[in-house]
């Protein structure tokens, strides 16, 4: 029997328990949803405040230099190399993940394209995060070369069309949004190396959570968010990273001013910058943009490796007591059980889903609902606690007994869900 006291116990060692203090959250709320929208950091709204008053108010247009608004895609990059296990100068932070993607996967197909010019086939998961098959599909249309898109279902599938050996490119999703599935990161490079293909991460729900090695695996390419488990705030813009003896070898469609070589040349035609700039694009929302660093600064005061361990614990904690105190109330675990392969949120399925997951943002436990029948519950080693986890499955056992999530106002749908 795990019992609130001994959660408390677990809180008292627990390496990560003053992060918490770093962010503004709401007194009554046990946040379960930073996987899809980070927390505030307390110092983002000094920042917000100077970045607008100071920088833009006092200094204008200075701003640009005296508070290297300019660099600030590939500072913040450096920020976010050690999170990502990559070095100084290989990360940019621009734009959205799904523009990203376009930038990325147009680079790998042109790659492929000198080399492999026969292969036509672009992998991605049906159970992806969409927005990652449509700008895959999006790209194919423009591109209009005979490119296919081919959805795979599990590891067998991607076995089985990489052996096809027609694949340019494969897209996957480090950890999956819906069931937390991790992918084993460098033996899904090797094997897709093995067949002549290149593969793009998208690491929105694991950079910040998981330990990630970009170059110890050999990895080709990644993309991600920043206003997930990076506390960025909402829409920050996000990360591009491309192996270093990739970056200079091929360039990308939306070439703007920002990834020129000399951008204040204002010269006739295009030439990209060396290294990383080259996937920049045009000027950045500043003000989102600055605030992303009060998000990597948290981690400065840490490392992945403590924070890995926490995400551990804490799934465990919150899979063992859902077993322990709900039982019967027909909840299907769909989160692998083994750490080896397990990101840092937890799911599960029930047919009423949607109405639990409103009746226990009532009670001021948010976590979210994705369809189809997914409650999922995202955990935050930065600021959530063993009691947190042990007060948010009383809280599921309660609305479930008393069956709260049968009134009526649980049942319209939101547009956001
Ligand atoms: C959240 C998420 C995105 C978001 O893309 P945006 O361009 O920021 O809207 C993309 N891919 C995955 C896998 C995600 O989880």
């Amino acid at each position: 029997m795990i019992t609130y006291d001994q959660c408390l116990a677990w809180d008292s060692e627990d390496p990560l328990k003053n992060f918490k203090d770093d962010f503004a959250l709401p007194e009554d709320v046990i946040y379960l949803d930073g996987n899809s929208l980070g927390a505030r950091p307390r110092k983002s709204l000094a920042l917000a405040q100077e970045v607008i008053t100071q920088q833009w108010g006092e200094d204008l247009i200075n701003s640009w230099n005296k508070a290297d608004w300019w660099g600030l895609p590939t500072r913040l990059g450096d920020k976010v190399a050690p999170l990502i296990g990559a070095n100084a100068g290989e990360t940019i932070i621009s734009d959205s993940t799904s523009l990203n993607l376009f930038k990325v996967l147009s680079a790998a197909v042109s790659i492929q394209a000198e080399t492999y010019p026969e292969r036509k086939i672009i992998v991605a998961e049906k159970d992806v995060f969409p927005t990652d098959i449509y700008m895959i599909e999006g790209f194919i249309h423009l591109i209009n070369q005979g490119y296919q898109l081919v959805l795979i279902e599990n590891l067998d599938d991607l076995t089985e069309t990489l052996a096809s050996q027609q694949v340019a490119a494969v897209v996957l999703s480090h950890v999956n949004y819906r069931t937390g599935y991790l992918y084993d990161m460098a033996a899904l490079n090797a094997h897709v190396h093995a067949h002549q293909a290149l593969l793009i991460w998208d690491l929105c729900h694991s950079v910040g959570a998981v330990s990630i090695e970009l170059n110890k695996t050999n990895s080709d390419f990644a993309i991600g968010c920043t206003y997930k488990y990076l506390n960025g705030g909402p829409g920050s813009p996000a990360l591009l990273w491309v192996n270093p003896k990739l970056q200079n070898k091929v360039g990308q469609p939306l070439s703007g001013w920002w990834g020129h070589n000399k951008p204040f040349n204002m010269a006739d035609h295009y030439e990209p910058a060396q290294g990383i700039r080259r996937f920049l694009c045009g000027t950045q929302p500043i003000l989102s943009m600055s605030l992303i660093e009060c998000g990597l600064d948290i981690f400065l005061n840490t490392d992945m490796q403590t924070v890995r361990d926490k995400s551990l614990k804490l799934t465990d904690l919150f899979m063992a007591l859902v077993e322990q105190e709900c039982a019967g109330f027909g909840f299907e675990l769909i989160t692998p059980a083994s750490h080896q392969y397990r990101g840092s949120h937890v799911s599960f399925k029930h047919p009423n889903g949607y109405q639990i997951i409103q009746a226990l943002i009532a009670r001021g436990i948010i976590g979210d609902y994705r369809e189809p029948e997914v409650l999922r519950f995202g955990v935050t080693p930065l600021y959530l606690s063993h009691a947190d986890i042990w007060k948010a499955v009383q809280a599921l056992k309660q609305v479930m007994h008393l069956g709260e999530w049968k009134q009526e106002k649980y049942q319209v749908r939101a547009q956001v869900t």
